[in-house]
């Protein structure tokens, strides 16, 4: 990791420390993940080499990205959304990083689901929405299927691409979704 942060020791700050439940003074300061270029937030000595360490994580993404995973979250609020592996740990070390930061629970708990975009579009060629489960992707994907099934549109292309179309949708859907609980 290159784009470790210096820590610049600066006169009092005026500000305390940003870390949770610290009382010291906050001269140290480091760029706010996710804030403007020129947002800062005030450590004190011992704290700002726990966000330095913690800033390793940060390192390599850009603020859009250190940004929309404070906002976003991968990890769904909702039981039939499976995550998959590397954003679920993703998320975890998220959590851990801003855990230490700014408290126990700091993080991100309130945050909506984002879905991948090739999620969406798959719902959205299902004509489904977020939250569903296997037994709504099914029928909904059986009745399609049915309606462009080139048995019932002989040489119609368009039905043909439809056809292509909402099975390729209805595999993902499969993939990602879990049983109805
Ligand atoms: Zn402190």
């Amino acid at each position: 990791m290159s784009r470790k942060r210096k820590i610049d020791a600066v006169e009092p700050s005026g500000h305390s420390c940003y870390w949770a439940s610290c009382r010291q003074p906050g001269d140290y300061k480091a760029p706010k993940p996710g804030g403007a270029p020129r947002d800062y937030q005030w450590f004190c000595e011992e704290h700002i080499v726990q966000f330095n360490k913690s800033w390793d994580f940060f390192a390599g993404m850009s603020e859009a990205e250190i940004y929309a995973f404070q906002k976003d979250s991968y990890l769904g609020h909702n039981p039939t959304w499976k995550v998959n592996h590397q954003a679920s740990s993703m998320h975890q070390r998220m959590n851990d990083a801003f855990g230490k930061l700014f408290g126990e629970g700091a993080g991100f708990e309130s945050v909506q689901v984002t879905l991948p975009r090739e999620l969406r579009d798959a719902l959205a060629v299902l004509d489904l929405e977020h939250p569903t489960d296997k037994d709504s992707i099914k029928s909904q994907y059986r009745e399609l299927a049915k309606k462009y099934h080139p048995d019932r549109n002989a040489g119609n292309k368009l039905a043909e691409e439809a056809f292509k179309k909402v099975t390729h949708a209805y595999q993902i859907l499969m993939s990602q979704y879990s049983e109805a609980s």
